[in-house]
């Protein structure tokens, strides 16, 4: 098989060298492969191997399409979501979002999968589209002529470092983010701090028909956490706690006990796992939301993780993975036709995917200021179908900014703005902030 491919067949130059094999990672090879460049890409674990952010939604569908993954993704046995449901802090459910209702077409219907099964079909689909993808592979350092990526220093484990040319370099490197923190880009958000803990259950509830997969995200009923509920195959249900960084994890007692606290909090989860056995330890991310000041410079672009990352509320990380990872692809190789891989040109997709991303932020920040979807749609139905186009990830059109002005209709009058990302602090100024994950024994990253 491929992915046995020996690191002796590494070559000392590409087009194109990519770091990192997750989603952004496999999305933009392939992409840059279809428009016949030549790509290295190294990852630096094997796979397969774990990964959090399970649940996909709709806008995956055209990008999974246009690298032809959607026959293997309609083959596979990944959970099928149709929806997303929410639970409020009194246990009250909304209606369910149902996304065929608001598109009926077959990219209304996405997945929960099992990220070590999906990112090693991502990656063996960039291999078959003729990527050289190397695992066990760690990229140690940028090479630069003057200010311009000129390659990567690899670290193949078992061998020697060696350095490997190329045109254009892409961090798709997740939230390691090697060339945001080599150049100190990062900036936190300035209100989403939060953690995570989570872990997997066997047997747990789960509705039926077209309601089997839904997405369910329960409050708790102090208001300051939710849970998401992520059912997938083999009756397995992924079920995590999401709550600001200092009430999870300053002056608790441990994860297990801080989690079994947070499901004494929310009846509607406790309810579902009753009956449920845990088949793992416990998982744990602070998960800092940030974006670079610059989404690239002269000969290097960033994807993924490794450009932003958004609190996980609204399922939008892979979405916004793989739709980075396009982007990034098509202004690459038209800039390698060009002759023309300065900044302004591998760049020149970041303002309008930033605006994109600007939206799915607000929808967070209002959430976690009181927004009610069912209070909502309640007060205004024909905005029930934009709502829900924000839900699936259209959001990189300003049709959608029709919802704000009537969202911001209910909030009371002495409600703070969202501050924007920018007022956040640069990583170079808060040393404390640290993205960390915390694996139960056994598992890889
Ligand atoms: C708690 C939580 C819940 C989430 N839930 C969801 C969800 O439900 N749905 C969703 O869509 N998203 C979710 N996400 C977000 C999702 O996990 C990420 O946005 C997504 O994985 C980003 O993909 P990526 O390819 O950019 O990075 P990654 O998937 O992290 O891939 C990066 C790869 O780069 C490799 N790498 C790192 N450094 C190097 C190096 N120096 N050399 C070589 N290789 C390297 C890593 O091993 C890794 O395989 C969640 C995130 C969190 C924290």
């Amino acid at each position: 098989m491929d992915s046995q491919r020996p690191h002796s067949d590494i070559s000392s130059d590409y087009d194109v060298v990519v770091i990192g094999g997750g989603p952004a990672g496999s999305t933009v090879s392939t992409v840059l492969a279809q428009h016949g460049c030549r790509v290295g890409l190294f990852e630096r674990e094997r796979f397969p191997r774990f990964h959090i952010g399970e649940s996909l939604i709709p806008e995956t569908y055209w990008v999974l399409k246009r690298i032809d993954m959607l026959p293997k993704m309609q083959r596979s046995h990944f959970v099928k979501k149709y929806s997303v449901q929410f639970v409020n802090a009194s246990g009250k459910q909304s209606a369910p979002f149902y996304f065929w209702d608001n598109k009926p077409h077959e990219c209304s219907q996405t997945w929960q999968v099992v990220r070590s099964e999906f990112d090693q079909m991502m990656l063996e689909n960039a291999r078959e589209h003729g990527v050289e993808a190397f695992e066990s592979v760690h990229a140690v350092e940028i090479l630069h002529e003057g200010e311009r990526a000129v390659g990567v220093t690899i670290q193949p484990t078992g061998s020697s470092r060696r350095e490997v040319r190329a045109k254009v370099v892409v961090d798709a490197s997740g939230q390691a983010a090697l060339i945001q923190n080599r150049r100190g880009l990062r900036v936190w958000d300035p209100v989403l701090n939060k953690g995570a803990i989570w872990t997997y259950w066997e047997g747990a509830y789960r509705d039926t028909g077209r309601d089997e997969g839904a997405t369910m995200v329960l409050q708790t009923a102090d208001r300051h956490g939710w849970f998401w509920y992520i059912p997938q195959h083999n009756d397995i249900v992924s079920v995590g706690v999401v709550a600001p960084f200092d009430d999870l994890f300053k002056r608790r007692s441990g994860h297990e006990r801080t989690y079994d606290e947070e499901v004494e909090k929310c009846p509607a989860v406790k309810q579902r796992i009753g009956n449920a056995r845990r088949v793992t330890g416990y998982f744990a991310t602070r998960d800092y939301s940030y974006r670079s000041t610059e989404v690239a410079g002269d000969g290097w672009v960033l994807v993924g993780d490794a450009f932003q990352f958004l609190d996980p509320l609204y399922s939008s990380g892979v979405l916004l993975a793989l739709k980075s990872g396009e982007l990034a692809a098509d202004a690459i190789a038209e800039g390698l036709q060009k002759g023309d891989t300065s900044k302004a040109q591998l760049g020149r997709w970041g303002e309008n995917f930033n605006e994109g991303v600007d939206r799915m932020r607000r929808l967070v920040c209002e959430y976690y200021d009181g927004f009610s979807f069912g209070n909502f749609v309640r007060k205004y139905p024909d905005l029930r179908g934009t709502i829900t186009d924000l839900l699936i990830g259209d959001l990189f059109t300003d049709r959608v900014d029709k919802v704000w002005a009537p969202m911001e209709s209910l909030n009371p009058p002495d409600k703070t703005p969202i501050p924007p990302w920018h007022a956040g602090t640069l990583a170079t100024e808060a040393a404390e902030k640290v993205n960390t994950l915390v694996l139960p024994d056994g598992v890889r990253p």
